[in-house]
């Protein structure tokens, strides 16, 4: 696979034993007796599939699973050392968590990973890939209710962080529910999303997690203003019953009534906020550039991020989602795509890695990794290994001159993977463009536009290509 060549210079990580990254498989193979990753030695024959039915049990809906999974315990990790169970959990290991203190600036990067089969497992799927940071679902994120986390689910989360050293204060940052919607007008929709949303504040409250990252919401047809208005006073009625954990604003691409593709509608919700301290904002970079915020180039990148500064403030900067976009600037489109592939590309990314303000934050990958089936069944399967690839990269992104060989050949290299991608969105754009001219032209009543960027006919609700929701 073309990303394995991304790994040509590793930063410094915890421990010499590497693993073999997946080829053209998406059931990974490791070699545990190979040295260095970057040598591909075809001699090496003795390659075992990593503990298959542990890979695939996400491939269906991971948090559907989640309940029923309390019941078939997974891996631990609370077990001494070379014991069988921790030799299988050491050969799930794609890339070795690089070293925070070693990198020239203290990037926390990570992914969204899985929570299935409970919280707890969300540890050791991040320390598999790499990860210094990391995501995941407190509860199943389709469903409304669910039950109360075990205390095995609690105490095994506490006894993972600690054994790998996670400070999941910092660096973990759960994402809410896309069922709850705090800008709710209808009173009983608005009590079960309070109930909801509460119910994940108290989850990350028992399991020491500071930071809660969430959609702000939808206005349902009402004025931006009144559901504004709406999402501070559920927060604050929140906040008052909780004691501690911070309410991240994702930033939004922007598609229909959706609020918070403006910095502006960021800054007016904490505007209404009595705690300020329980507030803060979490930018997604292709939201971000979706929204109609450049960050290409490094003049684009500091224009955005001043602006950002300016309006909403560094000080409610909590967290980052890391990812490319598959749709062009200003499409309200939210499309993630992988680092470099994109319409971002990988010159904003080497901005992003290089930007002294965002040290200490965790980063969030939220990119693709589904490849089809080996079999051809059609059923897409996960790849982590593609993460592993990712974090190695930005990593290595962190100092690297952008007009080295090393930085033009991985950009050229990636945005050429990515190119297919790119031009299909970018004709459903532009098609979309086209309707949406023809239908004011004629004199229907344009969808409402909800925030200054969108202000290009481009703002109705695309159904072309389900957009991501993340
Ligand atoms: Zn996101
Ligand atoms: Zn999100």
């Amino acid at each position: 696979m073309t990303r394995q060549s991304s790994r040509l210079k590793k930063p410094i990580v915890e421990k010499t034993t590497t693993t073999k990254p997946a080829k053209s498989k998406p059931t990974k193979e490791i070699d545990e007796n190979e040295e260095d990753p970057s040598i591909e030695d075809p001699k090496t024959t003795k390659k075992r599939k990593v503990a298959q039915s542990y890979v695939k049990e996400e491939d269906d809906d991971e948090e559907e699973e989640e309940e029923e999974a309390v019941v078939a315990e997974k891996p631990k990790a609370v077990k001494k050392r070379k014991t069988t169970k921790a030799k299988k959990e050491d050969s799930m290991v794609l890339a070795q968590r690089t070293v925070v203190s070693t990198l020239k600036k203290s990037m926390y990067i990570g992914a969204h990973v899985s929570s299935a089969g409970g919280v707890q497992n969300s540890i050791p799927n991040a320390v598999n890939i790499g990860a210094n940071a990391f995501a995941l679902f407190l509860k199943p994120h389709r469903k409304w209710v669910s039950p109360p986390m075990t205390k095995e689910a609690i105490s095994g989360f506490n006894s993972q962080a600690q054994e790998h050293k996670f400070q999941v204060c910092n660096h973990c940052l759960p994402h809410g529910s896309y069922l709850v919607n705090l800008a709710q007008a209808d009173k009983d929709k608005a009590q079960q999303a309070h109930d909801a949303f509460v119910d994940d504040l108290m989850r990350c409250e028992s399991l020491g997690i500071k930071l809660y990252n969430f959609h702000p919401g939808s206005t349902g047809g009402d004025t931006k203003a009144n559901a504004i208005g709406r999402i501070a006073a559920q927060l604050n009625k929140a906040h008052g019953m909780t004691s501690n954990v911070v309410t991240v604003l994702e930033n939004m691409a922007g598609q229909g009534n959706v609020i918070g593709s403006a910095f502006e509608d960021l800054r007016d919700i904490i505007e209404l906020i009595d705690d300020k301290s329980r507030v803060g904002v979490c930018i997604d970079t292709c939201h971000t550039f979706a929204a109609g915020y450049d960050l290409r180039t490094p003049e684009a990148f500091e224009a955005t991020m001043s602006e950002f500064d300016k309006i909403v403030g560094y000080r409610f900067l909590k967290a980052l989602h890391l990812n490319d976009s598959k749709a062009p600037l200003d499409s309200h489109r939210d499309l993630h795509a992988n680092i470099g592939t994109g319409f971002l590309g990988l010159r904003a990314f080497h901005s992003v890695m290089n930007h002294a303000p965002f040290e200490g934050l965790p980063m969030v990958l939220e990119t693709p990794i589904d490849k089809p089936a080996p079999d051809g069944n059609g059923k897409a399967v996960e790849d982590k290994q593609v993460w592993a690839d990712e974090i190695k990269l930005l990593e290595s992104l962190i100092g690297m001159d952008p007009d080295s060989d090393e930085f033009k050949a991985h950009d050229a290299r990636l945005q050429k993977e990515g190119l297919g991608e790119r031009n299909l969105i970018l004709k459903q754009v532009e098609r979309k463009a086209a309707v949406d001219a023809g239908k004011s032209k004629r004199g229907s009543k344009p969808k409402k536009t909800t925030t200054k960027r969108g202000a290009k006919g481009k703002k109705a609700e695309v159904s072309e290509d389900e957009d991501d929701s993340d």
